[in-house]
C-alpha cells in the first residue's frame, strides 16, 4: 500500500505537478468490469441454488416413492437374480416350461421354494427399521367390508396341482382390481413377483409378525416404505397359481405362517364360502362369524 502511494507520489512529481490518476486502479473498479464480476457471482449462485435445489427435489422424490436405500446390514432383502449362470437358466427355463405346462410336481416345488424364501424374508430383518414398528395385538381387514373366506388356512387340496398341501393363508374373495390394504402398521420388506404367489408384498410388523399379500395386479409400495394399518398398498388380482382373482392374506409369526383369522380385530365380520376351523378344530364361524 505504501508503495503504491509512493508509486502514485512518484508519478505526480514527474507530471510537473499535475495529478495523474492511477490507470491501473481505474482499470480494476472500471464499471463493465464490476458488472462482468458481478454477472459471474450471480451465475454461480445461481447454478448452485439450481443444483441443490434439483438434489432436493430428487431426495424428496425418491422419499415419496419410498424408494428408501437399505443400509448394508439389510442385505437379506437384497434377493440375487436367480439366474446366475448358462446352467442355472436353463434349469430355470425348464422349471418355467414344467409351471406352464402345469406340472403338478414342478409347482409344488416351487412353492417349496417359496415358502423357504418367505420365511427368510418374514425373519431376516433384525437390524432394520421394520424392528421399530410395535408388533400389532390386532390386524384390521386387508379388504374393505365383509370378509368372505373361499380357502382357509391348513391342509387342503390344491386347486390347480390337486394334492393336499398347507395353505399358508387364507384367501379371500376380492374382484380384480380391488384395493388391499395393509393389516397392521408395518415396513414392507419385499414386493415382487414369484411364480406361486405372483406379485405380491411382504409387511413386518414389529418383531415377530409379518403379513404377505398374494396374487396381486398391482403393487403401489417400495421395499422399505412405512405403511398405517389400512393404508392400501395395492389392488387384487389372479397373478402366480392362481384361479381367479382373489386375496391371498398370509400372516406369519416369526417365519411360520398362521392362521390369520383369530388374528383379525374382534369386531371385523367374516364369512366363508367354506367352513373354517379354529385351532382347536371348532368351526370358526360359530366362534364368530355373524353374517351366516
Ligand atoms: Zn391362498
Amino acid at each position: 500500500m505504501n508503495q503504491k502511494r509512493q508509486e502514485q507520489t512518484d508519478r505526480y512529481y514527474k507530471s510537473g505537478g499535475f495529478y495523474v490518476p492511477d490507470d491501473s486502479a481505474q482499470r480494476r473498479t472500471s464499471a463493465p468490469r464490476r458488472r462482468g464480476r458481478r454477472r459471474g457471482c450471480l451465475t454461480i449462485v445461481l447454478v448452485l441454488i439450481l443444483a441443490i435445489g434439483s438434489l432436493m427435489w430428487y431426495r424428496s422424490q425418491a422419499a415419496a416413492r419410498g424408494d428408501v436405500t437399505p443400509p448394508a446390514l439389510n442385505t437379506a432383502f437384497s434377493i440375487q437374480h436367480p439366474i446366475a449362470s448358462v446352467k442355472e437358466r436353463d434349469a430355470e427355463q425348464a422349471t418355467w416350461g414344467a409351471i406352464s405346462a402345469r406340472d403338478p410336481a414342478a409347482m409344488e416345488h416351487e412353492l417349496t421354494l417359496e415358502d423357504a424364501f418367505f420365511h427368510r424374508a418374514t425373519t431376516q430383518a433384525r437390524e432394520w427399521q421394520a424392528l421399530l414398528t410395535s408388533t400389532p395385538q390386532h390386524f384390521v381387514p386387508p379388504l374393505l367390508g365383509t370378509l368372505v373366506v373361499t380357502s382357509p388356512f391348513g391342509p387342503r387340496v390344491h386347486p390347480i396341482i390337486g394334492e393336499e398341501l398347507e395353505h399358508h393363508g387364507v384367501d379371500l374373495e376380492a374382484a380384480a382390481g380391488t384395493p388391499v390394504m395393509a393389516a397392521a402398521r408395518g415396513v414392507v420388506v419385499w414386493h415382487g413377483n414369484k411364480l406361486g404367489y405372483g406379485n405380491c408384498i411382504v409387511m413386518r410388523h414389529g418383531t415377530h409378525l409379518s403379513t404377505i399379500y398374494g396374487h396381486l395386479s398391482h403393487i403401489g409400495v417400495r421395499t422399505g416404505q412405512l405403511i398405517g394399518a389400512g393404508e392400501v398398498i395395492g389392488l387384487s388380482g389372479s397373478t402366480g397359481f392362481s384361479t381367479g382373482p382373489h386375496l391371498h392374506f398370509e400372516v406369519r409369526r416369526d417365519g411360520v405362517p398362521v392362521d390369520p383369522l383369530p388374528l383379525l380385530t374382534p369386531s371385523v365380520s367374516v364369512t366363508s364360502s367354506v367352513p373354517c376351523y379354529t385351532s382347536r378344530g371348532e368351526l370358526w364361524n360359530q366362534c364368530r362369524d355373524t353374517h351366516i
